[in-house]
């Protein structure tokens, strides 16, 4: 593929080209061949998005929440409409196969949807009852402008998961997608406009992080920030934040475990696991990636995941790293980690040589201390550690500075409930319990704080006003 297009910025219900003059290259991790090019923001063309999202705010809070909902609506049909070519936009940058990218268009849809219908219920306040002759109640309004970063991994999806609240509450947005991944972000940003969202209320800058991203969360017109990436840039990002006293989200990584009890449903059990490792070729913040097993079967599971890691095709169940630099950075882990009971590398032969691919990888019985156990890889790596008791399998579980998500199987559903209460993580799935668009998603520890999806992340983008007269 040559590089076909270059994408500009959407600002103001318009395209519009970099003030710098200068593009970005992206690269179709399949081939490694250069894709599209996007614009290469900063600080001239973050001032524009922010001026033209604070000039749109107000007329956008000022719509009943009925008035927002048909337009959040309106986009979830655009985006089911034109589901081809949103598919096909990430595809482009991110290599996914079908199954995933499906998916991930449909899941980004449903927070246009599922806003549209909480913001008409729980965006109204309360009336606090504090007897005659007064009337106090609250408000729950809008920031202002928020500004969204988002990262590679599922760049729809994550965009989306913000900006659906935070447009439902009425507040104005400026997007900072990935400079690997920004084109779906831009076509969402234009179907929602086609679908009746006023000029300047949804602006997407591009660029690099330093250059795009630290302009948006400098800027004092944004005055709120939700934030999906790595530690280190949270951490930047947080510091930021506080200097100007606005809050912000941390959606950051995980190390997550996965509990395999003797009495658990193993062919489920290890259908999960696998499911860690090929999903998004294990590039999901919430991945699994520590398997914890009893004992007594921890061989046969591992034994039974490692045969169907090997039955994974590359291209067919699961897709490339994406981008260069994770590629690299997986590839040099494991070069550093020898003794993989499968995988341990790229591919050396066949297409899946030419693109971005890691073999599916197991590291059994591997040292709670050693660092592909500690560090997330963002790959398709999974590392086993047997455990005795439910006493030492809750220690392993929480022996780990994040604090996302853990699953736990076992027969018992007490035990799994019992366990749910102590891990130290801001979602536990039993027997593999349904995680959606309803249920509120955000780390304990080192994966942050702030709640994305379900009732919470409405509350998130707004700000608590009491309102009390004396009659
Ligand atoms: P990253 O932190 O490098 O980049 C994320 C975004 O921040 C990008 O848009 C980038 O351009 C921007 N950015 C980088 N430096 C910046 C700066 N100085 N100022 C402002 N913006 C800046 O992360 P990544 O490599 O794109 O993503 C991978 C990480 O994201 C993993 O650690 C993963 O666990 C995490 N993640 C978390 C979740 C979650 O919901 N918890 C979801 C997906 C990914």
């Amino acid at each position: 593929m040559t590089a076909t297009a270059r994408h500009r910025h959407w600002i103001d219900g318009l395209d519009a080209p970099p003030d710098s003059g200068a593009w970005l290259p992206t690269l179709d991790p399949v081939t490694r061949e250069p894709g599209d090019e996007i614009a290469a923001g900063g600080a001239a063309d973050v001032d524009r998005a922010v001026t033209a999202a604070e000039r749109a705010r107000r007329g956008w809070a000022g719509r009943s929440p009925a008035g927002r909902a048909a337009v959040l609506h309106r986009i979830a049909d655009a985006m089911e409409g034109d589901a081809e070519t949103l598919m096909r936009l990430e595809r482009e940058c991110t290599g996914k196969v079908p199954a995933q990218l499906r998916l991930e268009v449909d899941m980004s849809a449903q927070y246009f949807r599922y806003y549209a219908g909480v913001v008409r219920a729980a965006g109204q306040g309360q009336v606090i009852e504090q007897g005659a002759g007064t009337h106090t109640y609250t408000r729950h309004e809008p920031y202002g402008v928020v500004g969204v970063i988002t990262p590679w991994n599922l760049p729809l999806n994550q965009a989306c998961r913000a900006l659906a609240p935070a447009l439902a509450m009425g507040n104005a947005v400026v997007a900072k997608p990935s400079e690997f991944t920004s084109v779906s972000t831009l076509h969402l940003a234009r179907l929602a406009s086609r679908a009746g969202l006023p000029d300047g209320v949804l602006n997407v800058v591009t660029g690099t992080g330093p250059q795009a991203g630290a302009a948006l969360a400098a800027h004092p017109g944004v005055r709120r920030l939700a934030f999906t990436g790595s530690v280190a840039t949270g951490r930047r990002l947080a510091a930021v934040a506080a200097g100007r006293l606005i809050p912000l989200t941390l959606e950051l990584g995980g190390k997550s475990p996965l509990l395999v009890f003797a009495d658990a449903d193993l062919d489920r059990a290890v259908a999960a696991a696998v499911t860690a490792l090929a999903a998004n070729a294990g590039q999901i913040c919430s991945a699994t990636a520590r398997l914890l097993v009893e004992e007594s079967v921890h061989d046969e599971v591992v034994d039974r995941v490692v045969a169907a890691a090997e039955k994974l095709q590359p291209g067919v169940d699961f897709g490339p790293l994406i981008t260069e630099a994770q590629y690299g950075k997986v590839l040099g882990l494991l070069a550093d980690t020898p003794g993989a009971a499968t995988g341990g590398g790229p591919y050396t032969e066949g297409p899946a040589a030419r693109g971005l691919y890691v073999r599916p990888t197991v590291y059994a019985r591997v040292d709670p201390g050693a660092r592909i156990a500690r560090e997330e890889v963002f790959g398709p790596v999974l590392v086993t550690m047997p455990f005795r008791d439910e006493a030492e399998a809750l220690a392993l579980a929480n022996d780990t500075e994040y604090g996302l998500v853990a699953a736990v199987w076992s027969g018992d559903l007490g035990r799994g409930l019992r366990l749910a209460e102590r891990i130290d993580a801001g979602q536990v799935a039993v027997n593999g319990g349904p995680l959606t668009v309803e249920t509120p998603f955000g780390g304990y520890k080192g994966s942050g704080y702030g709640r994305e999806k379900g009732l919470a992340a409405l509350h998130e983008y707004a700000q608590l006003k009491t309102v009390s007269a004396n009659l």
